[in-house]
């Protein structure tokens, strides 16, 4: 899916999900805070606060205000000061204080009350802790769209409140990991238990070796001399090496989806790894389509488990297994 078709496809599912009375309280969409992202949150509220049969128009008044962030039910609020940190704020005037009232007031006029946070893996932990007691208990009325490039920034305890829409390629895909998981991906799938453990090892180094250079980014950040305790900075790295986790198992996804397409006789300028055709083709070769379609499906299984507490070795093992 290109990232244009991905954005249209996030939008649609948001409209219907407003049209059937289904929409979440609170999304986090993973984009640029300045560029996609926003574009994508103006957007939807566009949509939401139109009045004209076709939606959005982007001329009418609601529309020309939602795209002028001066709309009545439709707060923004994005990093400030020099330290550019979204802050709680000393009263409900400022910081996530007033978001949290902006959202509990009834709208003026659409159905909504609106906030958008830009940037906002820059909360800092007041703040954070702050804004996720109205996530907690979001009010009636409310919407809440959380924009980020850097979502394993936030957390976990924020990010397992929201639904979750990718707009950007995920960036652990150039991770400096990827060729060690290229050498285990091109072995082709374990054929036995004892090769499933081996591979699943090979994938469990890798992530060490990631766990280690995230605790020592977060360092070299100097996030710590803010007001961030020690507690925050372990749930950051552990939300990090759960994102490169997932996008570990992502690659193996695209991998394997790649051996369905070669199964099916696909032209090679379908495949993710083109680089890697010849590979692929190979280990296409030894299974039939029943057997490359249940690879799919079971590493989307996998990924759908995945933050869900399970140990490293489990998700890789299984993921890899050839049946
Ligand atoms: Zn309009």
């Amino acid at each position: 899916m290109s990232s244009i078709d991905s954005f249209t496809a996030a939008l649609d599912g948001l409209k219907q999900g407003h049209e059937t009375g289904r929409l979440a309280h609170a999304y986090l969409i993973v984009g640029s805070p300045r560029g996609n992202a926003m574009e994508f949150v103006e957007s939807f509220i566009r949509f939401l606060f139109c009045r004209e049969p076709t939606k959005p128009c982007g001329t009418c008044a609601e529309c020309r205000r939602v795209q002028d962030h001066a709309h009545p039910d439709v707060m923004w609020i994005g990093p400030e000061s020099k330290a550019r940190w979204i802050v709680i704020g000393e009263d409900e005037e400022e910081g996530i204080r007033k978001v949290n009232r902006f959202v509990s007031l009834s709208p003026y006029s659409g159905q909504r009350k609106v906030a958008v946070i830009l940037e906002a893996d820059r909360m800092n932990e007041s703040a954070a802790n702050a804004f996720l007691k109205t996530l907690e208990e979001p009010p009636a009325s409310s919407l809440l769209f959380l924009v980020t490039n850097s979502a394993q920034s936030l957390l976990p305890t924020i990010v397992s409140r929201c639904q979750r829409i990718v707009l950007s390629a995920a960036p652990e895909q150039d991770g400096p990991w990827q060729s060690a998981l290229l050498d285990v991906l091109r072995r082709g799938p374990p054929q036995d238990s004892i090769e499933a453990l081996i591979q699943s090892g090979r994938l469990k180094s890798i992530l060490n070796e990631v766990k280690k250079s995230v605790g020592a980014e977060e360092d070299a950040s100097g996030k710590e001399d803010d007001d961030e305790s020690e507690e925050s900075r372990e749930a950051r790295i552990a939300a990090r090496v759960l994102e490169v986790r997932t996008g570990l198992m992502r690659q193996v996804l695209l991998w394997k989806r790649d051996l369905l397409m070669a199964v099916l006789g696909a032209d090679d300028s379908v495949l993710h790894f083109g680089d890697e055709k010849q590979v692929i083709r190979e280990q296409a070769a030894k299974m039939n389509y029943a057997q490359a379609m249940r690879q799919v499906e079971s590493m989307e299984g996998i990924i759908r488990r995945l933050g869900r507490g399970l140990p490293d070795e489990a998700v890789f093992e299984v993921g890899l297994r050839a049946r």
